[in-house]
């Protein structure tokens, strides 16, 4: 668990930097870290390992859109519900500047939104602790957690929202240009290379979606795939090869991705032929790297049934997981839509859910 915990905090704060060197290109803001602990316990870095159990009705585990409006409906439930942070205050969302489809926002920050969300949630009662759960008993009744603090966690019920991350490939020029014309969001981030030229690498329904999304944007889209086969449905590779903006590049993998420092932007990429190591360069604005995502589902690995890979499984229209009084909302449960809002609505059902459920345990 403590390589766990290692491999956690580095790709957070690789992912941390690149979005506060974007965030202050576009306008001088800087991601308000210090913040996101007000109220909190602070973070478990700055604590001496201390050794106590503490007990709540609900426990809910990640700081992202999901756990914090979790947060809000237990709190209002009466539920006392006890929330902790993780490695990630503030989850995904503070990685990244503006966010224009959070409804009510035509456009805020994302690391301002996920302060409000947090201050929402302690003003309704919910507790928030700077803590990163390392350990989680589904086996035992009240539930028990470990917390990489030494706390101990004892919970009647537990609402999981750890969130998923996009995978990279790990080369040192993808590090470089993150969040100055790489990215991992066409979604998110599409928007910003209006009649650009734009690659994006992998294969996969992710690739292909956000290609065909990329259209709406790009003046041209080259899908990058190190085979000649898609992994993506049919329907969708249909819509990719009809259409007249999107270029497929078979057997290439991304070698690198160049770029000027001042301003700091994305030039071009090289890619190699898997075949022939032949490398041929590609003039483009933006990178998107879609070669799947990982859900952060290491805590219930082996303990509840999942999907599409390592993704919790939910009973269809709720939060409940196969391991009762355990629920699950947010990106960790979900390999198509992965959207804040999409989250934020599953945590107020994992809440609802883990109200009835510990009602009926009363009852
Ligand atoms: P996350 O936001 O991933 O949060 C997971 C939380 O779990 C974190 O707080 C983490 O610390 C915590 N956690 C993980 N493991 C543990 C543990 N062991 N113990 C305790 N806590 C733990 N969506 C939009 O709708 N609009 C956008 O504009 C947008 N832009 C984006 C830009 C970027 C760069 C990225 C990466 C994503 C973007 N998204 C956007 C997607 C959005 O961020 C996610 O869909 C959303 O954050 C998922 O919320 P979540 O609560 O499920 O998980
Ligand atoms: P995926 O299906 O795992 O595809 C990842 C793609 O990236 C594959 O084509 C893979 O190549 C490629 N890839 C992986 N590592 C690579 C590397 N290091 N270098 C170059 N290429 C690499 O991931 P996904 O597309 O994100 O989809 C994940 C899951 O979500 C799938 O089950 C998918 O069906 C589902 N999904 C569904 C929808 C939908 O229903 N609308 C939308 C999105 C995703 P290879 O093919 O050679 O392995």
């Amino acid at each position: 668990m403590r390589n766990y915990i290692s491999y956690l905090r580095k790709i957070v704060s690789a992912s941390r930097l690149p979005s506060a060197r974007k965030a202050a290109r576009d306008g001088g803001y800087m991601p308000r870290a210090p913040p996101l602990y007000l109220g909190a316990t602070p973070p478990f870095s700055e604590r001496p390992l201390m050794s106590e159990t503490r007990h709540t009705k609900c426990l809910i585990i990640g700081s992202g859109p999901a756990g914090y409006t979790a947060g809000v409906y237990a709190a209002r439930a009466m539920l006392e519900p006890v929330l902790v942070q993780g490695i990630e205050p503030g989850g995904q969302l503070t990685t990244t500047t503006e966010v224009e489809n959070w409804p009510g926002d035509a456009q805020v920050q994302g690391p301002d939104l996920m302060v409000r969300m947090q201050a929402h949630a302690k003003a309704m009662g919910c507790e928030i602790v700077g803590d990163i759960i390392t350990d989680l008993d589904t086996g035992s009744r009240p539930f028990r957690a470990r917390g990489d603090s030494g706390t101990a966690y004892t919970a009647d019920a537990v609402i999981l929202a750890t969130g998923a991350r996009a995978k990279w490939l790990g080369l040192p020029s993808e590090e470089a240009f993150k969040g100055f014309g790489v990215s991992a969001c066409a979604t998110c981030d599409g928007f910003f290379y209006r009649g650009q030229e734009i690659v994006v690498v992998g294969g996969g329904n992710t690739a292909v979606e956000e290609a065909l999304f990329l259209t709406n944007f790009a003046s041209r889209v080259t899908l990058i795939h190190r085979r000649d086969e898609l992994r993506a449905e049919k329907i969708l590779q249909e819509r990719l090869f009809k259409h007249p903006k999107i270029e497929t590049l078979w057997f290439h993998t991304l070698d690198e991705v160049f770029g000027t420092d001042n301003p700091k932007g994305v030039e071009g990429v090289r890619v190699r032929h898997v075949e022939t190591g032949a490398i041929t360069e590609i003039p483009c604005k933006g990178v998107f790297i879609a070669i799947g995502h990982a859900p952060a589902s290491e805590l219930v690995k082996g303990k509840v049934e999942m999907h599409h890979g390592d993704y919790v499984k939910v009973e269809p229209g709720s939060t409940r997981t196969s391991v009762p009084g355990l629920f699950a909302a947010g990106d960790l449960t979900d390999h198509v839509y992965r959207q804040a809002v999409t989250s934020a609505g599953m945590g107020c059902m994992a809440a609802l859910d883990a109200e009835k459920f510990l009602a009926e345990q009363e009852g």
